[in-house]
């Protein structure tokens, strides 16, 4: 009887590996797509940048044809001036070439102005081309990493389970069964040591005769609050494995 809680004991803690390995698998793809997501995010922000400077630099150009346009209608107006004789149509004329001027000079600014901005967008463009390609490093550098580390999770848990199947033939298959069933219910532990007479899987206290007849004798027994398969802890401290394993113990997300 001792040998099959032997066995229960060795198939709980490899099974709580198992476990460990499986959610560290399911946990590498989420630090992939937070890189994945950063990277869409940026280009999505680079392409908009494109955009507004093309918009910007059309506009431009359509200001520069008509401000040249305003210098030709300056000169215009200024070899005129030299031709009329009549002091009325001199000074209209005069205030009229004013005027243009004034709105030129008022069309270089703003031109002025707008070259500045595409310049400080073309600086954030290169900016953003800079950290785009980090992080397409990134990306790279994420994924590989997860493939490396899924198929050494891969080679790991096929080594484990090689020994599971040695441990798994030598008990008996109702007890399997059982073991199974509970750890479907609860959460991958089935198999909880006692100590001070608390159960380690629902942390009750367990009915002082069980934990008479626990101490005694090595059936197996099981806790009547959680119904994991218990055993007394003392008995079996021999096999256990030292550490109690606080990363992979089911309910917490264990990093590895
Ligand atoms: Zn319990």
């Amino acid at each position: 009887m001792r040998e099959e809680m032997i066995n229960l004991i060795k198939l709980q803690e490899i099974d709580l590996k198992i476990l460990a390995i499986d959610r560290a698998k399911e946990e590498f793809p989420e630090s992939l797509k937070e890189a994945e997501e950063a990277l869409a995010q940026k280009q999505k922000e680079y392409e908009a940048l494109e955009n507004e400077i093309e918009e910007l630099q059309f506009k431009r150009r359509k200001f520069e044809e008509e401000l040249e346009q305003e210098y030709q209608r300056l000169k215009k107006s200024q070899t005129r001036l030299m031709e009329v004789k009549a002091q009325r149509e001199y000074q209209a004329l005069l205030k009229e070439i004013e005027e243009i001027k004034k709105v030129n000079k008022q069309r270089e600014e703003e031109l002025l102005q707008m070259m500045e901005r595409i310049e400080t967008l073309h600086k954030e463009k290169e900016k953003l081309r800079e950290e785009i390609s980090a992080l397409e490093k990134k990306v790279a550098e994420e994924r590989e990493k997860y493939e490396a580390r899924r198929a050494e999770l891969d080679k790991q848990r096929e080594a484990i389970w090689q020994e599971r199947e040695s441990i798994a033939v030598k008990i008996p298959a109702n007890l399997l069964k059982r073991y199974e069933f509970v750890k479907s219910r609860r959460n991958g532990l089935a198999v909880v040591p006692v100590n001070d007479a608390i159960c380690d899987g629902c942390h009750m206290n367990i009915p002082p005769q069980l934990y008479n007849e626990l101490q005694r004798d090595d059936r197996v027994y099981e806790c009547p609050i959680c119904q994991r398969i218990i055993f007394f802890k003392k008995a079996y401290a021999d096999i256990l494995s030292g550490d109690e394993n606080p990363e992979s113990s089911p309910g917490k997300k264990g990093k590895s």
